[in-house]
């Protein structure tokens, strides 16, 4: 490895103990841009990889509560702004019990790269907090978002800080930010994105993560002139990403085996076509129940407790649940089992040694930062028509998003041929990604 990257990764890894999942975002970034570091002396000179891998600003907060039996709680929450070189800091806002500052960290920065690929002005940011909403009535809910809207609100704005939705956040927690943030601040701005559609939201939005995945995949598709109709294809997840990819699927004449959550995963041998989807989505978006109550209607599919769907025989992979879920076992099951492309809905779902093993297997990999950019784009189109005070018909957001899925594909795939590793898309996403951010670093000045 070059020796400037080598030690960059070993400064961050020192200033940073304890953050695994942050070290792995780094190493998998730099670990992959060397052609460019090489060819171009500047960032060196600049000291680019030194400040890119710091966050310009990171705030860690109380918030406090009040439970439905009137007991106080206390969870932290978490705003990693990591780098507005390119537009104001843009990222979802995650709740799960794991939350900590490493994997608000590792998001933030994988952010970075992402939004630049998106070809729309937005710097990179993630927040959260450690708040498990499962099980909490909508009143604790509410109530747990005012208050932590009552601290983020000070650091939000539509020219410098726009949260959206993640695990855990969708449109019901992003109404009561919204509520809250117009409250204290006395404006009604698009100050978050993944809105209602009656107060600001855009068409599109909850699908776009999942359709542009899938968009993704099929340009991956194209390069080997083939299609997804009679596909097989695992989805992992139950939640946004993965309802959307499936029904994208499904259009395009794949066939789904598999949907999971935390609790384990479905296999329908028949596949999950329009209706069974419809069932995944009263369970979980509805009743917020489990993904084994497939079952109960759909009884002929079986349910495997405590284990992730990888061990399924299937043509296509989208990982669409969370970090780290596919690892180098996993990673060997998929491609004995005769597995072509995997394409990342979740944000880093393969470890770096699983990553390794689809790039010496040379199958079609497309990586989350490319991959699972189609969400946060919509988002950029959402604060556009904000900012317009307009709203775009349904196909008309979703032809910018899919032609958005053609460009960061073409930019991803024509990098790998200009730094001479044509079809790794993990090399030509991340160069892409960084030289955009990196170039407007050094015209900006040491800031
Ligand atoms: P949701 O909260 O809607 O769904 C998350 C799904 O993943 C649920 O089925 C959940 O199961 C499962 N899951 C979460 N944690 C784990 C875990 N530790 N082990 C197994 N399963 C788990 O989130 P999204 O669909 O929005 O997000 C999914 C992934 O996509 C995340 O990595 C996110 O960062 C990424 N992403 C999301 C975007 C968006 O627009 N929403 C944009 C780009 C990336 P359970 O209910 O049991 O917890």
């Amino acid at each position: 490895m070059n020796s400037y990257i080598q030690e960059t990764i070993q400064r961050v890894s020192k200033r940073n103990p304890n953050e695994p999942e942050f070290l792995q975002a780094v190493t998998e970034v730099l670990g992959s841009i060397a052609p460019v570091i090489e060819r171009h002396r500047k960032y060196q000179d600049h000291a680019i990889l030194e400040r890119i891998t710091e966050p310009e600003r990171q705030i860690i907060f109380r918030i406090p509560w009040v439970d439905d039996q009137g007991k106080v709680q206390v969870n932290r929450g978490f705003s990693i702004q990591f780098s507005s070189a390119i537009g104001p800091f843009k990222g979802g806002l995650r709740f799960h019990p794991t939350v900590c500052a490493s994997i608000l960290k590792f998001l933030a920065f994988e952010q970075i790269f992402k939004n630049s690929l998106t070809t729309l002005p937005m710097g990179g940011g993630k927040g959260g907090s450690d708040f498990d909403p499962k099980g909490k009535s909508d009143g604790e809910v509410m109530r747990f978002c005012q208050s932590f809207m009552s601290e983020l609100y000070r650091y939000v704005g539509p020219n410098t800080y726009v949260p959206a939705g993640d695990i855990g956040v969708g449109k019901r927690e992003i109404g009561f930010f919204f509520g809250q943030y117009k409250k204290l601040a006395n404006e009604f701005s698009g100050v978050l994105t993944g809105k209602g559609l009656e107060w600001g939201g855009s068409l599109i939005r909850p699908e776009a993560t999942g359709y542009g995945c899938v968009y993704f995949a099929k340009e991956m598709l194209s390069t080997r002139d083939m299609d997804f109709k009679g596909m097989t294809c695992l989805v992992s997840g139950s939640g946004n990403v993965a309802q959307y990819t499936v029904e994208k699927l499904n259009e395009f004449g794949a066939k789904v085996l598999t949907l999971s959550d935390s609790s384990g995963f479905i296999y329908d041998k028949e596949g999950i076509d329009a209706e069974k989807l419809a069932w995944v989505m009263e369970i979980k978006n509805e009743k917020r129940g489990r993904i084994s109550e497939y079952l109960t209607k759909y009884p002929n599919a079986e349910f495997h407790a405590g284990k992730r769907p990888w061990s399924v025989p299937a043509q296509c992979a989208f990982p669409s649940a969370t970090q780290n879920e596919i690892d180098a076992e996993d990673a060997k099951t998929l491609l004995k089992n005769g597995c072509i492309l995997v394409s990342e809905g979740a944000n880093m779902p393969s470890n770096l040694e699983a990553i390794q093993l689809f790039l010496d297997a040379k199958i079609l990999f497309g990586p989350s930062k490319a991959a699972n950019a189609g969400g946060v784009a919509t988002s950029g189109l959402e604060m556009s028509q904000n900012s317009m005070r307009l709203s775009w018909t349904a196909e008309e957001v979703n032809a910018r998003l899919h032609h958005i899925m053609q460009m960061i594909h073409s930019n991803a795939y024509n990098n790998s041929i200009e730094y001479g590793q044509k079809g790794n898309y993990l090399m030509g996403a991340n160069i892409a990604g960084f030289v955009k951010v990196a170039d407007s670093m050094i015209d900006q000045g040491v800031v």
